[in-house]
């Protein structure tokens, strides 16, 4: 595998413009591992430069989205969640209940893919996805009700 480009490399070989502001954003983007919101980029970013505001990592990583550069998860906690697309194929499964959450293989999905590209020749974009239910100990706090899922009302 060729060196890594780096994400100010890779924007400026697109034609890009690449701002000192952008560039400080886009080096801590790429220093920070598996998941991260706006917040933590502006927490990490503000340490460097205390001008650059939320508004601008916002339309930075709208750009880098659009570039296919990182991928957007919702993680179930109200905000965004991304990660490199370097970051590889992983998958999360989360409790509704008490946000529990943990990584599992890609190749509980992969069968999946095969099997909705052969039936339906649709190619799912499944690098990256997030399966929510319920962790055993809100199932065993709070067992499950007739239709499947958790009774999470209950006390
Ligand atoms: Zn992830
Ligand atoms: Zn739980």
């Amino acid at each position: 595998m060729a060196k890594k480009s780096t994400l100010i490399e890779i924007l400026k070989r697109r034609g890009i413009r690449v701002t000192p502001q952008r560039a400080i954003i886009l080096e801590v983007v790429e220093r920070m591992q598996g998941h991260i919101t706006a917040e933590d980029v502006y927490t990490a970013v503000q340490n460097i430069n205390s001008y650059i505001n939320l508004a601008t990592i916002y339309r930075t990583l709208d750009l880098l989205k659009e570039l296919d550069l990182i991928i957007e998860a919702d993680m179930g906690t109200g905000a965004t969640h991304y990660a490199l697309r370097t970051h590889g194929t992983h998958h999360h499964a989360i409790c509704r209940n008490c946000g529990y959450s943990f990584e599992f293989p890609h190749e509980f999905i992969e069968p999946l893919t095969v099997q909705l590209r052969k039936h339906y020749d649709f190619v799912a974009d499944a690098d990256h996805t997030v399966i929510f239910g319920w962790c055993k100990a809100c199932i065993d706090a709070a067992p499950l009700s007739s239709n499947g899922s958790a009774n999470t009302t209950q006390p």
